[in-house]
């Protein structure tokens, strides 16, 4: 999923390709022709590419936001007389605000259940424009008038084709730096599921209806450009199969790469083409047997090549060079941290069932400025429920937990993140194909916050490189730095963890829970890991840790609270917790 990784002497050659095609005069009308309808579906495509490549959202109903776009425009100009260019406001807002409401409605469903909705609307969608006798019911709406510049009246395929095309290239380019911000990584963190995403301060319910409405609002475009080069608009483009056909061409292309959106629909519109053709005569019947093959490419596609072609076409190709990061660039604002000694974190009684299981029984403990506070305890013991609790992941039970004195049980874990929460998980939750640098930019989310539409204008320069450059000191801080730019899957397990930590520091938090951050780790690695913790106490920041490593535990906390079958057996200094009876008996003696 590298968001802006192509290269750019393909993207002029493709740029270039593209334009000489209608001047060659050799070209047939007819290729021309598909040309602008690859262009299209293109958009279509694109918007598809973002929303199910890059934000894990299948969608088979996005040929219906084509289809208002298109009614849109039809109506406004058969109607009412709008010139073709003025009906573009009108058609992206209907589509915006369809796409908006459900979206609100359907991007919530989870597993299977969003797919079967956009299936549902789909079909609706078909049926409910078929039915409206003001839109001539089946038969659509015809006599549109076509585009036009002046007196040039763009109604020859080669003309309108630089019209589609341009249109096609700037939501390349928009797209593309949508992706390459920060609302751009929370979109992509989207697939890792919800929950690291929130820990770090993204509003993921908002982040997927943001890129809803905007595949939705480029089908839409495709949808009015679509109703002025066919001057007449019907509701058969526009349903399911249509939208089973947009979803090809994203999955086929390259889900996660906005090229890979026009690849795919080349291939499948040529492809289509040809079929239609062939395979009739083949077959010795009439019939679209396209869907058939389509059907089985979708299915190959998924499991020889889940990323697409796009990345194979990429392969051949040198690889871009590296974006030079800016240090320079301003330090973002710093949090205040707590006085030392003061009472940062305080559980009291919190407790967590599952059911009849009691994860956390009723504990009571408290972390202190600039204090580093182990919390140990067998497997199970309740730990990681400890830190879903005080993170917001889970709500508690029963009891309070308060955050510089103010509750925090009840508030979501964005909100919490917001106030200097930051932790690691103890199953590594990194999105293994975003570079080291994006997921540990992500930490810094809530840090400063250029918009959607600042971001594919390129207006978010300056936010984006404070933010980056924050993210690269983090990881310089943990000493990753020759990793910066790899993908953070193909790093060590160990080094996954470390970057889990670097990530944390990119919220400039006051309290730093860390979730077995020594395991995997070599006795190097584990030694600098210790350095680092104590530097960051002498900063001044609070950090709660849980590790099973008693060596590292003894030598680095200032306090420890000792977690049995979710029922705190004791608490003091390492030096008490070593020699207590209790402890030795519960957890220590059957470790050794
Ligand atoms: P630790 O981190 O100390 O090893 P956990 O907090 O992960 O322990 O788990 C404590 C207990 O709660 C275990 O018995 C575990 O099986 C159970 N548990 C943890 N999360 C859930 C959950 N989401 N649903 C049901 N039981 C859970
Ligand atoms: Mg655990």
């Amino acid at each position: 999923m590298a968001a802006a990784g192509s290269s750019f002497s393909l993207r002029l050659f493709a740029v270039a390709a593209v334009a000489v095609l209608p001047l060659l005069p050799f070209v047939p009308d007819f290729w021309i022709t598909l040309g602008g309808y690859i262009g299209l579906y293109s958009l279509v495509a694109i918007g598809l590419v973002l929303l199910t490549g890059v934000g894990g959202m299948t969608s088979f109903g996005q040929a219906a936001f084509v289809g208002f776009g298109a009614y849109a425009t039809a109506a406004l100009t058969t109607k009412f007389g709008f010139s073709p260019w003025a009906t573009l406001p009108f058609a992206l807002a209907a589509t915006g605000l369809m796409a908006l409401l459900i979206g609100l409605v359907t991007v919530k469903l989870s597993g299977h259940y969003l797919p079967l909705g956009t299936i549902a609307w789909g079909i609706s969608f078909f049926y409910l424009f078929g039915n409206i006798e003001w839109l001539g019911r089946f038969d659509g709406i015809s006599g549109l008038p076509p585009f036009s510049i002046g007196p040039i009246s763009l109604i020859d395929a080669r003309a309108v084709y630089y019209l589609i095309w341009l249109v096609v290239l700037v939501a390349v380019v928009l797209s593309e730096n949508l992706l390459d911000s920060r609302v751009g990584r929370a979109m992509r963190a989207l697939r890792g599921g919800s929950v690291a995403a929130e820990a770090f301060g993204v509003d993921t319910a908002r982040a997927k209806l943001i890129v809803f409405v905007y595949a939705a609002l480029l089908a839409g475009t495709s949808g009015w450009l679509y109703a002025h080069v066919q001057r007449a608009v019907s509701p058969s483009p526009f349903g399911l199969n249509a939208g089973i056909e947009y979803l090809l061409m994203a999955v086929l292309g390259g889900s996660g790469f906005v090229l890979g959106g026009v690849l795919g629909a080349a291939i499948v519109t040529v492809l289509k083409d040809q079929l239609q053709n062939i395979l009739p005569k083949l077959i010795g019947a009439d019939g679209n047997f396209e869907t058939i093959v389509f059907g089985i490419l979708m299915v190959a596609v998924l499991q020889l090549a889940r990323q697409g072609l796009w990345p194979f076409l990429m392969r051949l190709l040198p690889p871009s060079p590296q974006k030079a990061v800016e240090l320079s660039a301003e330090p973002l604002e710093r949090r205040r941290l707590p006085e030392r000694g003061m009472a940062v974190l305080e559980a009291e009684k919190a407790r967590k069932q599952f059911g009849g299981l009691v994860a956390v029984n009723d504990v009571s403990f408290m972390v202190k400025g600039g204090e580093i506070v182990g919390l140990i305890g067998p497997n199970g013991a309740g730990k990681s429920t400890t830190f879903n609790l005080v993170t917001g992941v889970l709500p508690a039970t029963s009891g309070e937990i308060r955050y510089m004195g103010r509750r925090i049980d009840a508030l979501p874990a964005r909100k919490i993140a917001e106030l200097g929460i930051a932790r690691t998980f103890q199953h590594v939750k990194l999105m293994p194909s975003m570079t080291l640098l994006e997921n540990v930019a992500i930490g810094a989310h809530s840090r400063n916050r250029p918009g959607v539409i600042s971001a594919m204008l390129r207006l978010d320069r300056l936010p984006e490189a404070r933010l980056i450059a924050e993210a690269a000191r983090q990881i310089e801080r943990v000493g990753l730095t020759e990793h910066m730019h790899k993908p953070a899957g193909s790093l060590a397990l160990g080094q996954q963890r470390i970057a889990e930590i670097a990530r944390a520091l990119c919220l400039d938090p006051a309290l730093l829970l860390l979730d077995e951050p020594a395991a995997g780790l070599r006795f190097n690695e584990k030694q600098q890991l210790a350095e680092l913790l104590s530097q960051l106490r002498a900063d001044g920041m609070s950090v709660l840790l849980v590790e099973h490593d008693m060596d590292f535990v003894m030598k680095v906390t200032n306090h420890l609270v000792v977690l049995d079958f979710g029922t705190k057996i004791a608490e003091g200094t390492p030096a008490e917790i070593s020699v207590n009876p209790v402890v030795l008996e519960a957890y220590l003696g059957g470790v050794e």
